[in-house]
């Protein structure tokens, strides 16, 4: 799996490769359980059930740096952060930025496209509960890591949605860029900022989830000043 990785030459080279992925045992077995027994309101709908590759242009300023897919979001409609509640936060908020074409990101097929940002996560299927453990963060990370390299040459921030996604950055920096951070790392927090002079600058966000955005913990204005943020960090208009 590594060494398939490490082999993507583009993009499009890696999303095919990462969606033929068998490496994390439970995962696979879950991820492809949820697709065939699928949600009721889904009932009518092929869902994916495969790993989800990351979305939006090689030549981003910006990446997000989710947790996982959603069972019935990505794992669904095969497209990461899309048919689900937290997808219909980010991309509002991704849209009132100008880093989005359209609000809303309902199915693969949907015209959405984004600009100067690209999405993936740290573990790239479904995990049962939303909790992937370290040991499938860390078997998944090549794939994150040779996403992170093929858009280095323009990639100037990176938005942690997360402490698990926040975790998952430092051995990306240490594997892609060769910097290792202070010790204790950095911790996460929403407006958590780490600034490096080989590296793109972290920005932490509490994670879109219902957890936070029902409840009021992540708001729409604190969404807004993340992506302000990063868009004046990346020198991106
Ligand atoms: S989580 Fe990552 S490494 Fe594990 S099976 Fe899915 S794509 Fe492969």
């Amino acid at each position: 799996m590594v060494a398939r990785a490490a082999r993507a030459t583009d993009l499009a080279d890696l999303d095919g490769a990462v969606s033929d992925c068998f490496a994390c045992p439970r995962l696979v077995s879950w991820r492809e359980e949820v697709a065939r027994t699928r949600r009721a309101a889904f009932r009518d709908q092929h869902y994916w059930g495969r790993p989800v590759p990351g979305l939006g242009p090689a030549d981003a300023r910006i990446a997000i740096l989710g947790l996982a897919p959603a069972a019935h979001g990505g794992n669904r409609t095969g497209r990461i952060f899309t048919g689900d509640r937290s997808g219909d936060v980010l991309f509002a908020a991704l849209h009132r930025a100008g880093l989005a074409n359209q609000p809303t990101s309902v199915a693969a097929d949907d015209g959405l496209t984004l600009r100067d940002t690209r999405i993936f996560a740290a573990v790239r299927c479904a995990p049962p509960d939303n909790k992937p453990t370290p040991a499938e963060r860390d078997t998944c990370a090549p794939w994150l890591h040779r996403e992170l390299t093929l858009i280095r040459p323009t990639l100037r921030v990176v938005v942690a949605l997360g402490a698990f996604a926040w975790a998952a950055w430092w051995p990306a920096l240490r594997a892609v860029y060769g910097v290792r951070p202070t010790s204790p790392r950095p911790a996460f927090g929403h407006g958590a900022h780490w600034s490096g002079t080989a590296a793109p600058d972290l920005l932490g966000c509490y994670h879109v989830s219902q957890q936070n955005t029902f409840t009021g913990r992540l708001t729409p204005e604190m969404l807004d000043d993340v992506f302000t943020r990063a868009k004046l960090l990346a020198g991106v208009d």
